[in-house]
């Protein structure tokens, strides 16, 4: 028998070490180069708000390919050459085949297996669906308290557990995702007592909302969570206003959650996509201005991601934020 955080844990583990995850599903970064290109210019701002510190970290949590940093860099080198400069690249990553992708692009950055080891100082942190990847834990309400999934054989057997001080309707799951509650509250402590931001763009709803949420996806179909743990890709919804709760409490400034399309529009994608649209043959042209259509339009990725800063209290709303 095995608690659901641990469960999912080791599956996913076994799921990056083995699996290209990108024959399962598309990121926003594989989607389209101005994603990355966009997100390493808000970087370079944020670090100009601060008063252009050097050295500065900048970071990456779940790299997958690489891809979002390589774009970012590629931007930064070209329109802030000083930032380019100043940056250290730190990447957190747990999978050793990925690491090895990661490294073929981006050869000079640092790895860690957590957010602990990254060095002092300033930090501009960005992680596009890695939050999302983290293990949770589900309660069940019965009766007058609650009950604990775990799994067994491939499916849920429920214990009864002291669950969350919440109200919730008979049978309604709650989920608590303790683990990326704590990289959150280490990342705003250490923000707000040495400066700079970090900017999490995930899958969630706005507002808390209890339901199960645990997904798989496995050859880009809808898969069983529980079946063959390491065959599929395993995430949860990322409850964002749990997260600026706990950000805050631990001394940052909360930006956000606003929708991925509100943020990419803010800082200019449709722009850069219809500059990159302009140098290609027609069919490639549309086909490049569809990205933008996908990542920014409510009924595709636009509204159901959303984009969140934490920042130190020192600091203006970052680029995408402003009100
Ligand atoms: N940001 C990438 C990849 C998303 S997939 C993109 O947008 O394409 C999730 C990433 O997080 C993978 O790189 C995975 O190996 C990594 N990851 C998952 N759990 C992790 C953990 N606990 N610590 C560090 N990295 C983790």
């Amino acid at each position: 028998m095995e608690r659901l955080d641990a469960f999912m844990a080791r599956a996913n583990a076994a799921y990056y070490a083995n699996h290209d995850p990108y024959a399962d599903f598309a990121t926003a970064p594989e989607i389209s180069q101005a994603f990355g290109e966009v997100l390493g210019l808000w970087a370079a701002v944020v670090w100009q708000s601060m008063g252009s510190p050097r050295p500065v970290i900048l970071a990456e949590a779940g790299p997958g390919r690489g891809t979002l940093m390589a774009d970012a860099l590629r931007a930064v080198t070209r329109m802030v050459p000083d930032f380019a400069g100043a940056l250290r690249l730190h990447l957190v990553e747990t999978s050793p085949r990925l690491r090895a992708i990661q490294a073929e692009r981006l050869p000079d950055a640092t790895w860690h297996d957590a957010i602990e080891t990254l060095p002092e100082g300033p930090l501009l942190l960005i992680a596009n669906e890695f939050l999302d990847a983290l293990p949770i834990r589900q309660f069940v309400r019965r009766g007058a308290g609650w009950t604990e999934r775990f799994v067994v054989n491939g499916a849920f057997v429920e214990q009864s557990v002291d669950g969350p001080q919440l109200e919730a309707a008979e049978g309604e799951v709650v989920e608590i995702a303790e683990v990326g509650q704590s990289i959150v509250a280490k990342l705003a402590s250490r923000i707000a007592s040495q400066g700079g931001s970090a900017l999490f763009v995930d899958y969630g709803p706005t507002e808390s909302a209890p339901g199960d949420s645990l997904q798989a996806l496995r050859s880009g179909q809808p898969a069983d969570p529980l079946a063959t743990p390491g065959s599929a890709d395993l995430t949860a919804h990322v409850d964002f206003q749990v997260l600026a709760g706990v950000a805050r409490a631990a001394g940052a400034v909360v930006y956000g959650p606003i929708p991925q399309g509100v943020l990419l529009t803010g800082l200019g994608l449709v722009t850069r996509t219809g500059a990159l649209a302009r140098s290609l043959p027609p069919a490639r042209a549309s086909a490049m201005l569809r990205t933008a259509t996908r990542l920014i339009e409510p009924d595709q990725m636009g509204r159901l991601f959303k984009a969140m800063a934490l920042c130190h209290p020192g600091l203006p709303p970052p680029p995408g934020f402003a009100a």
